[in-house]
């Protein structure tokens, strides 16, 4: 029995920015990274399939739901310093708080991050990114439970890219240790207060979303694709294209995962159709079909 939470039945909806998905059979939050441990060696025991999750802001689940467990690091959130240039956070820690923790010890040189939703887990497994810069640019080394063993790897041995990272299948990113400047507190509160000011301006789009559902090709940026496909305001029950941001795709009310794939093919052959580029999505879809 482990420390943490343990639900049955728990709906995806409420734990993914989408605001759809079904329900997952087990939705498991451990207490530390032992308690971790134990819950994956209960798994394997009882064959029971698992998924780690951030914040979900960049999760689709199918209405069916997810069989198997969801796995939640929420409570894995600690950020300490590991030298002087140093910042270790674990993976529940949300984006914006190890930027503030590494400006009270004037620390900084990633700002970009500021405004990401979500957890570390979720920005490291993503590589998500702003500016063009993804945050394995500033990650020095990852603390992975691999096979059951937790073990550091620096960026050196891993695979990574534009919004994506190579692991091993059932990999857990249990912390990162990001590599910061010198840099006076108040430069940081202006960079963040830019993105967050940024992001309010040109993400403002009114429904509960995931951010940029494609990933821009190479060269090109998938909303402009979107729009000379004439996509833009596009909807198929509840799942609608942005007219703020046509690279948004947005529950306007009592949309189903169904809606969102549907919505997601059609622009996808529009795309194809008008410019013969073949979009792919940046969501990460998973559960039941
Ligand atoms: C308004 C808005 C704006 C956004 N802007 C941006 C942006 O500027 N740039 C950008 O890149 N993204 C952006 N996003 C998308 C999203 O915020 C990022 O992808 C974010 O990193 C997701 O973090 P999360 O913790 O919610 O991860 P989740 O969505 O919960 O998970 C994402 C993926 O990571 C996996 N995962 C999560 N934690 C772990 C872990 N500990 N170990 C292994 N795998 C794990 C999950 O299984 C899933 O495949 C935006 C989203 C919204 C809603």
């Amino acid at each position: 029995m482990i420390r943490g939470i343990l639900l049955k039945n728990e709906p995806m909806y409420l734990h993914t920015s989408l605001k759809v998905g079904g329900p997952a059979d087990l939705y498991a939050v451990p207490e530390d990274s032992a308690d971790l441990q134990l819950l994956l060696r209960q798994f394997a025991t009882e064959n029971i399939p698992w998924l780690t999750i951030g914040q979900g802001y960049n999760l689709l689940v199918r209405d069916k739901g997810i069989r198997g467990a969801v796995i939640s690091l929420e409570r894995l959130s600690g950020i300490t310093l590991a030298d002087d240039t140093h910042i270790r956070a674990e993976a529940g820690a949300e984006n914006l708080a190890v930027v503030r923790f590494a400006q009270e010890l004037g620390l900084g040189g990633i700002s970009y991050i500021s405004g990401i939703p979500g957890t570390v887990g979720g920005a490291i497994r993503m590589n998500a990114g702003a500016y063009g810069e993804g945050i394995l640019e500033r990650t020095e080394c990852l603390t992975l439970l691999r096979e059951g063993k937790i073990r550091d790897f620096c960026m050196g041995e891993l695979d990574y890219g534009y919004r994506q990272l190579h692991l091993q299948a059932g990999d857990i990113v249990l912390a990162a240790l990001f590599r910061m400047e010198q840099r006076e507190a108040q430069l940081t509160e202006e960079e963040v207060r830019k993105d967050l000011a940024l992001r309010r301006s040109k993400h403002n789009v009114g429904f509960p979303s995931a951010g940029s559902f494609f990933k821009n090709p190479a060269g090109q940026a998938a909303w402009r694709l979107i729009d000379a496909a004439g996509m833009r305001g596009a909807r198929v029950g509840g799942a609608l294209v942005s007219e703020v941001h046509s690279n948004f795709l947005v529950n306007a009310g009592g949309a189903t995962a169904k809606d969102f794939l549907e919505l997601s093919a059609i622009i996808k052959n529009a795309v194809f159709s008008t410019s013969g580029v073949t979009l792919e999505e940046e969501v990460r879809i998973v559960g039941a079909n």
